[in-house]
């Protein structure tokens, strides 16, 4: 599919619709072309009801497989780092802001390839139809690509992470908060950084559940 083929989800997006219908609506997605080498959409978990709402980038291959997001390695990571940030893992909402796998064949091996503006810009309306029906308190965006679907800019994690934002969301109540991305933190376990990236993710998300008492 071509740039110009490319049409956005936005026509598969059913107007008003809750979570389950959403999560069955987007099987049928073709706003961009990352539908067609992926084994299925992997949509979201976590109960509808959750103040807290966690973004990250997009399924990686475990999560492709399983359809079910933060499955992986570095979604392991997330948990662990959500139970020391004193957060319930069960209570807290995740997805992705790009609901297929995007990947490059090497061999049998099929490697993780960063979505462009284009694939966050196409897969936008699930995520934006979605805040609209959750209302959470506080969304979380887990690294770049989360920060840039639900700011509608280009984010620095350095400069930004860790403050709670006041309508920085489009079309959303929520206040948010922009952090590392798991995987990021995952990639450091053998260097000597790697405690304190945890630490500052966890200090990241405990900053997040202080939103909501
Ligand atoms: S990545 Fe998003 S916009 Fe693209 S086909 Fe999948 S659900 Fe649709």
């Amino acid at each position: 599919m071509t740039e110009i083929e490319r049409p956005g989800a936005q026509q598969w997006v059913p107007e008003g619709a809750d979570i389950p219908a959403l999560r069955e609506a987007a099987t049928a997605c073709r706003g961009c072309e990352l539908w067609e080498p992926a084994s299925q959409v992997v949509f979201s978990a976590g109960p509808p009801s959750a103040s807290i709402v966690m973004v990250g980038e997009q399924p990686g291959d475990q999560e492709d497989r399983r359809g079910q997001p933060f499955v992986g390695p570095a979604g392991t990571l997330l948990v662990q780092a959500i139970r020391d940030a004193g957060i319930d893992p069960a209570s807290v909402y995740r997805t992705n802001a790009v609901k297929h796998f995007r990947f490059e064949l090497r061999g049998a091996r099929r490697l993780h390839k960063t979505p462009e503006t284009v694939h966050i810009t196409a897969c936008r309306p699930w995520l934006h139809a979605e805040l609209q029906d959750l209302a959470p308190q506080i969304v979380v965006a887990l690294g770049a690509t989360a920060g840039r679907s639900l700011f509608g800019r280009p984010v620095r994690i350095g400069a930004e992470r860790g403050r709670v934002l006041e309508g920085a969301i489009p079309d959303s109540t929520a206040r948010s908060l922009l952090t590392a991305h798991p995987s990021s933190v995952l990639r450091m376990q053998r260097d000597p950084g790697y405690d304190a990236a945890y630490e500052s993710l966890v200090t990241d998300l405990r900053t997040a559940a202080a939103v909501v008492g």
